[in-house]
């Protein structure tokens, strides 16, 4: 047995005959941060909330520091939880909400105050303690949600869709905070969320979930690079997928010929083209394509091609060599941007 501080072996939730979790077996370390991510309904909430004890299983087990849960309430898990929609009691100040849960454990007052002035320090918001919440903005309400799940030391934090509220800005600002804090407390998390940039941000593991299965599980950078499969391609965003026969190496495709990384078998396969490995070239070196779109992305545009046939493709270009809707362009693929997947 590994030392996993959260283990879930098997396990199953059914709402009437749909399994919402399907025999999912998952393994969080100490200290690691783990991001479930997934479409809305792949089951994502409810691996949460059978964690926490708010939701039982039909079947398999969850175990905490070793320890099958079954049975064990949701206060008595030593797990701390964040949801979206934070709920913060309106009627206590910022100190009555962090003190909440070391309330429920007996501390003293003066435990409680040292405790919840420290808390405020780690999240930003120091001597905010007799502020009311609704005085409070958006990101700060989030700060002291943060405080008040972190105040009991959870041996486990989890979080919901954390900051699926906040604009994007604050979200993006937000998540390198918590990443920091986590790593500097040490605090072993799992999240969920429906964000691949939050996900990738603040992981160490990303889970990826479809209709209550994983699909993918790996470091952020494992699973961006390598797809296990078409879904989660095209959950990351990634749109380049065809068929292809593959053979000696290179993959016939309705877009041509690709090269395939060496060591793919024959045989078929679906195949993603990374937009960063579709290259623009002089309409006799590559494939017709007319430019049907362009997105302007911050540090390069998604360009939008129709070649004669197949599926349309997409082209991430230098801002100053997008060319224009309406162009004709031929289109090259680099073998490093291919991937084969599953
Ligand atoms: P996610 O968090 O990934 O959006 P959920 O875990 O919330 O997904 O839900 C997964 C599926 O289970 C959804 O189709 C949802 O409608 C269904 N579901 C969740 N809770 C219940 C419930 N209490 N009763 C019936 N169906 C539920």
């Amino acid at each position: 047995m590994t030392d996993a501080l959260l283990r879930l072996r098997n396990a199953t939730v059914r709402f009437g005959a749909r399994a919402v979790l399907d025999a999912v077996d998952l393994d969080v370390d100490e200290h690691e941060i783990v991001c479930v991510l997934g479409p809305s309904g792949s089951g994502k909430s409810t691996l949460l909330r059978a964690v926490a004890g708010l939701q039982g299983l039909d079947g398999g087990q969850v175990l905490l520091g070793g320890r099958d849960q079954r049975g064990v309430p949701a206060h008595k898990r030593g797990v701390g939880l964040m949801f979206q929609d934070h709920q913060l009691f309106p009627q206590r100040d910022v100190a009555g909400n962090v003190a909440f849960g070391l309330r429920m454990h007996g501390a003293s007052r003066g435990e409680q105050a040292d405790r919840v002035a420290e808390l405020l320090d780690l999240v930003g918001l120091p001597n905010a303690q007799r502020r009311a919440v609704a005085s409070l903005s958006g990101g700060e309400q989030q700060r002291v949600a943060l405080a008040r799940a972190l105040a009991p030391r959870p041996r486990l934090l989890m979080l919901d869709e954390p900051l699926g509220q906040l604009d994007r800005s604050l979200r993006e600002r937000l998540v390198v905070e918590l990443r920091e804090l986590f790593d500097e407390l040490g605090t072993t998390v799992l999240a969920v969320t429906h964000d691949q940039g939050e996900a990738f941000a603040l992981a160490d593991r990303v889970v990826v979930m479809r209709d209550g299965r994983i699909a993918q599980s790996g470091t952020p950078l494992e699973v961006w690079q390598h797809p296990a499969d078409e879904f989660v391609a095209r959950f990351l965003g990634f749109d380049n997928v065809v068929d292809a026969a593959v053979k000696g190496g290179v993959a016939a495709t309705v877009w041509g010929s690709i090269p395939v990384p060496t060591g793919t078998p024959a045989g078929r396969h679906k195949i993603l083209v990374r937009p960063a490995g579709v290259r623009l070239v002089s309409l006799d070196e590559g494939l017709p394509c007319e430019v049907v779109a362009r997105t302007f992305r911050g540090t390069h545009v998604a360009v939008r091609l129709q070649p004669k046939e197949g599926p349309r493709l997409e082209a991430a270009c230098a801002l100053r060599e997008a060319p224009g809707v309406g162009e004709t362009v031929g289109v090259a693929f680099d073998a490093g941007d291919v991937v084969v997947l599953g």
